[in-house]
């Protein structure tokens, strides 16, 4: 902060040094209180601290990009509460160490793949806009997987939208998700997907995934429905039927 202190100091004292001009230019002051406020907004982003409960580079296990390299950030911090959640120690954010967003581009960037996989935890508890803005400027496509029972920030290549029973969805993540994933327990889960399906763009792709504690029960539900509605996949966590971390 020593350094910033120094050329905030700098740029006042320039800023209010200098004369309005004429013929309707904007004054000079104006223009350096102006980039003042664009340096302190980029410094602000860039310095957003995250909680991450884990960040690792690995292979796309679901989903439409499955089989594909990417990054991996898992924010802590969710509200959301599914009964079945396998990452429950990801909800309590304040358990999980904060890291810029400087350091986390700077950890993706030391491998080869060029898609950073933003989840959780619920991520959209938190303001992604500087995060994606400084993957975007590093090479990356920006990737999340959200319940979206927060609202949308951030600026996304490809959003993966989960909804889940225990929180409802905002509607405005109708309008931009790309995907469509639905955890299936039973068979209401069945009738519940189509629910979300209607509001969403034709181009969406739709997946039924099992749960995997029930996924031995959910698997049949899951294939005659999708024989009968073949706008659905089948959706599996293939990593963990290959022991992928
Ligand atoms: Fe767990 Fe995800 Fe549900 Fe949050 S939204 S409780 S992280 S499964």
């Amino acid at each position: 902060m020593g350094s910033l202190n120094v050329a905030l100091c700098g740029l006042l004292f320039l800023a209010l040094g200098q004369q309005p001009v004429a013929n309707g230019q904007q004054p000079q002051f104006a223009r350096s209180a102006s980039r003042l406020a664009s340096l302190l907004r980029s410094f602000a982003a860039m310095s957003q601290q995250l909680p991450v409960m884990e960040a690792f580079y690995t292979v796309q296990g679901e989903g439409l990009f499955s089989g594909q390299a990417a990054y991996f950030i898992r924010l802590g911090g969710c509200d959301v509460g599914c009964s079945w959640c396998d990452v429950k120690e990801s909800w309590d954010a304040d358990a999980h160490p904060k890291h810029s967003v400087e350091v986390l581009v700077a950890e993706a960037s030391k491998h080869p793949a060029r898609i950073v996989v933003i989840t959780g935890g619920e991520p959209l508890m938190h303001d992604l806009g500087p995060l994606t803005k400084a993957l975007r400027a590093a090479g990356f496509r920006t990737h999340i997987e959200t319940s979206g029972a927060h609202p949308l920030s951030g600026d996304w290549h490809h959003i993966c939208f989960s909804p889940k029973k225990f929180k409802a969805p905002l509607p405005e993540i109708y309008l931009h998700a790309d995907e469509l994933k639905v955890i299936v327990l039973n068979k209401h889960d069945l009738q519940w997907a189509q629910e979300h399906a209607t509001k969403l763009p034709s181009q969406c792709a739709l997946f039924l995934q099992p749960e995997w504690s029930k996924r031995e029960s959910a698997m049949p539900l899951i294939v005659e429905h999708v024989k009968a509605h073949p706008a659905w996949r089948i959706g599996l966590q293939t990593h963990k039927y290959l022991n992928i971390p």
